[in-house]
């Protein structure tokens, strides 16, 4: 009679770790293209999911051929274009799509680039940014929180007191003069 199980044994002592490093090493890469993914760790949180929800072909019939190709499919009007870039009447700029309150005029300044620029939002939970990589450098894009309509891009070149500069298309907005 020969002993039994030796080889057996033997066999089962294989390493069996292979597919626990595989998963592992999965996770780490989907973390590094989430952390890529945003401009800076944080940036995030100010994402918020858009309230007002419309098909394209529902905006379409809502706004002009600008404002919908500005608003919805992120094009960007020609500078010194629009009355808004150069108005200093008092009011508030709404959401040319949703009608929010957007920017107050207290806040807007002349920067010189041909579209309108505030250094601030009427609140932080107005907007929502997000990177925007269709040029050589990434820019920072924001959008009206609400709805997500595109409204332009925000900018660390601005005045005092936040030191931003959000330059907006005129087209994505709606001005409401304050009644004296
Ligand atoms: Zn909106």
């Amino acid at each position: 009679m020969h002993p039994n199980g030796c080889s057996a044994s033997i066999m089962q002592e294989r390493p069996a770790t292979i597919s626990g490093c595989l998963v592992s090493f999965m996770q780490l890469k989907e973390e590094t293209v989430l952390v890529t993914g945003t401009l800076e760790s944080g940036m995030s949180d100010k994402k918020k999911k858009p309230e007002v929800t419309k098909s394209d072909e529902e905006w379409e019939k809502l706004l002009t051929t600008q404002q919908y190709t500005v608003t919805r499919l992120h094009a960007t009007e020609p500078p010194f274009s629009h009355p808004y870039n150069a108005s200093k009447k008092q009011g508030t700029y709404a959401c040319i799509c949703c009608g929010e309150p957007l920017f107050a005029s207290g806040d807007k300044f002349d920067s010189g680039t041909g579209w309108p620029s505030f250094h601030s939002p009427v609140s932080d939970e107005a907007l929502s940014e997000h990177e925007d990589r269709k040029l050589f450098t990434s820019r920072t894009e924001v959008r009206c929180a609400a709805c997500d309509s595109h409204l332009g891009h925000v900018f660390p070149d601005g005045p005092d007191p936040t030191g931003l500069r959000y330059c907006i298309n005129g087209v994505a907005l709606n001005m409401k003069e304050d009644e004296e």
